[in-house]
Order: C-alpha cells, then sequence, then structure tokens
C-alpha cells in the first residue's frame, strides 16, 4: 500500500509563563493507504498536539512547530503554499473530535452543515446537497433521517452527534481521517457502536485511520498497529498483535497490565512479571480469556511535566527497570524488528528502550 502519511521529526513547543514546554519533541509515524494507526497515551503525551499541527489547528501562539515534515502522500504541508495546504486540508483529511457538540455549529440544523459540505466544496445546487446530506444521515444510521436533518445538533443524544460529526468527516471521501479520543464521552456500549461504524466506514471508503485513544480497550479490534507516546515522544510502535503479546517497552507493559482487558491473542494470556519483584508476581487470572483481576503492574508516579522533562530516558522515574544509564541516556528508538509486516500501518517495531531485548527475554521465559 502506498504511504499516505508520513510524520518526521516533529516538534512543537509551547511557550508559557513558566518557560518552554517541548510539548512534542521529536515525533515519527507513518500510516498507509487504508490503514489504521492508533496512536496510545495518557493525556498530555502530545498526542492531540500531534494531531493538531498534522491538521493545521494548532493553538498557535502558544503553540509553535520547530521542526520535522508532514508529509501527506509524500508532500510537505508545513512547507507548501498556504492555498495548496488549506485544499488538502479541507477535502483530502478530516478530524474527528470528542466532543461533537462543540466542533459542531450548535445554530445550524445539522443537514444544512451536511449540505454545505457539498454546496462549498463540490459546487452542488441546495437541492442536491441537501439529499446527499440526508443519504449520509441515513449511512451513518441517524433513524429518521429525513425528518432529523433539520434538528440542531444538541437535539441530538452524544452517540448521534458523534454519528453526524463522522459523516462530516467522510462528507467528501478524505484520504485520511484523524480521530482524536472519538468515544471517549460516551456510554460503553455507545461508544462500541461508533467504532464499529468509524472501522466500517474507512473498510468501505479504504481510508487512512489515525486513532488517538488513551483506552486501549479501544483499539485492538480496530488498527493495525499501534504507536504508544509518552512524554511528547513515541516509545514504542508495533502491529497490533505484536504490541499486546509482546510489549517491548515498560511503558507499554504497564499500560497493558493496568488495565483488565480480554486476551486478543487467541492464545495464552501473559501473566505476571516473574523477572522483578515487588510487581506482582503470577495472575494466573486466565479463566476464559475475560478479566484479569487486579493490577498486576499499576505504572506508579505521573507523567513529568513537558516544562522539565527528567533527563535521559523520560520514563525513569516511573520505571521499574531503570538502571544507571537511564538516568543519563535518552535512549535512541530502537529498531526492534524490520518493516515490511503485512499487518502494520507504519512498518517495523521500534522501541525507545535501552533493555528492550530484555523486556522480551523476560517476557517470553514467563511465557515459556
Ligand atoms: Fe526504563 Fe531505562 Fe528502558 Fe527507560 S530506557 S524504559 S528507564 S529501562
Ligand atoms: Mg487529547
Amino acid at each position: 500500500a502506498a504511504r499516505l502519511l508520513d510524520v518526521r521529526d516533529l516538534r512543537v513547543e509551547f511557550r508559557t509563563r513558566d518557560g518552554v514546554a517541548e510539548a512534542v519533541g521529536g515525533v515519527s509515524y507513518a500510516v498507509d493507504a487504508g490503514r489504521t494507526l492508533a496512536v496510545l497515551g495518557e493525556s498530555g503525551s502530545g498526542k492531540s498536539v500531534t494531531a493538531q499541527a498534522i491538521m493545521g489547528i494548532l493553538d498557535s501562539p502558544p503553540g509553535r512547530i520547530t521542526g520535522g515534515q508532514v508529509l501527506f502522500q509524500g508532500r510537505d504541508l508545513l512547507t507548501m503554499g498556504a492555498e495548496e495546504r488549506r485544499r488538502i486540508r479541507g477535502a483530502a483529511m478530516a478530524m474527528i473530535f470528542q466532543d461533537a457538540l462543540s466542533a459542531l455549529n450548535p445554530v445550524l440544523p445539522v443537514g444544512a452543515q451536511l449540505a454545505e459540505m457539498y454546496e462549498v466544496h463540490r459546487g452542488m445546487s441546495r437541492r442536491d446537497a441537501r439529499r446527499r446530506a440526508v443519504e449520509l444521515m441515513d449511512r451513518v444510521r441517524i433513524p429518521a433521517a429525513a425528518q432529523r436533518a433539520g434538528d440542531y445538533p444538541h437535539q441530538f443524544s452524544g452517540g448521534m452527534r458523534q454519528r453526524i460529526m463522522i459523516a462530516m468527516a467522510m462528507a467528501l471521501e478524505p484520504d485520511l481521517i484523524i480521530a482524536d479520543e472519538p468515544t471517549t464521552a460516551l456510554d460503553v456500549t455507545v461508544q462500541a457502536q461508533v467504532m464499529e461504524l468509524l472501522a466500517e466506514l474507512r473498510r468501505e471508503y479504504a481510508m487512512g485511520l489515525v486513532l488517538i485513544t488513551h483506552d486501549l480497550g479501544v483499539v485492538a479490534d480496530v488498527a493495525d498497529a499501534i504507536a504508544v507516546m509518552y512524554a511528547g515522544r513515541i516509545v514504542e510502535t508495533a502491529p497490533v498483535r505484536d504490541l499486546y503479546r509482546r510489549p517491548a517497552h515498560p511503558y507499554t507493559r504497564g499500560l497493558l497490565d493496568s488495565v483488565p482487558r480480554v486476551d486478543h491473542g487467541g492464545g495464552q494470556a501473559r501473566r505476571g512479571h516473574g523477572d522483578r519483584g515487588g510487581h506482582g508476581g503470577h495472575g494466573g487470572h486466565g479463566g476464559h480469556g475475560g478479566h484479569r483481576g487486579g493490577k498486576l503492574y499499576a505504572i506508579k508516579g505521573a507523567p513529568p511535566s513537558p516544562l522539565a522533562l527528567p533527563p535521559g530516558c523520560p520514563f525513569h522515574p516511573r520505571c521499574p527497570r531503570a538502571q544507571e544509564v537511564c538516568r543519563v541516556e535518552r535512549p535512541p528508538l530502537y529498531e526492534v524488528s524490520a518493516a515490511g509486516s503485512a499487518a502494520s500501518a507504519s512498518g517495523g517495531r521500534t522501541s525507545a528502550c535501552h533493555f528492550w531485548k530484555d523486556e522480551l527475554d523476560a517476557l517470553d521465559a514467563v511465557n515459556a
């Protein structure tokens, strides 16, 4: 598949009263056409800021892109002319936000908002545009779409509003959608329905999708690959199955073990952490592949402030595997395995841990 989006060493700073915060410290990730990359991280990890920089909607000032490239279909959005950039970002890329209520126009009926896309970008007559809008509402399964086209955003439930925002994003059949926590504000059952719809449309239209989330449970079934962010950097990238089975970074492993989860591997769930005392030992809650109760390895402490990143590995104050070298030497993004995996949205596996090999060996020993 052709490379759709290639973010290279992207850097974003925020100027605050307390100094310069490095919100994004050299992020690289890629998505091939028709693939889904999940970008996973805690709030404040830089995943939304990265997306905003890609989409050209960074709040600036105070935010400022200080380096890197954002190649979209091979061309750098950061250096091309404003007019061209606007055209690409208007039609070929679209974004879905967590909060549909503030993303949609509150004083315009939803049908009219959708129709406007077709009038402005496709030069359709109002009548044709309105008809297309209703078709689209129907496609995202808004019940009684024709009647509801005249309703305002606040008259819809949260889930229905999110469907309308998906429809807005889909309207011009973009090549890439960036969805930033698209289901976070919804009930669990509605979350699943909306995520299913998004995945279905992505397949149908063969779009690339960047799915930003803090929730590991959301990504397993929809993503091809995952990029994990911590403190403004990527700490691990992997095809989704590899990441679940054999995380190559202690932070990822902590995330996986901090949430009760369903075993998606189809094989045996990883159990405990035989290599390290003080973090729980063997779980043995395997059961029927359902809950693994309890927190085997809850990550202690909090992420660092981007105004005061620790020296060396930014994760070292929280890392159970940290050694002396971790306090002084920032780990580069090591290649764990080469690109070319069919399941990957972003090439091969990488880990920003000096000890990624030991991490994998320890896991393999436990699972042997
Ligand atoms: Fe932990 Fe060191 Fe690896 Fe950082 S480099 S994740 S501190 S072991
Ligand atoms: Mg965010």
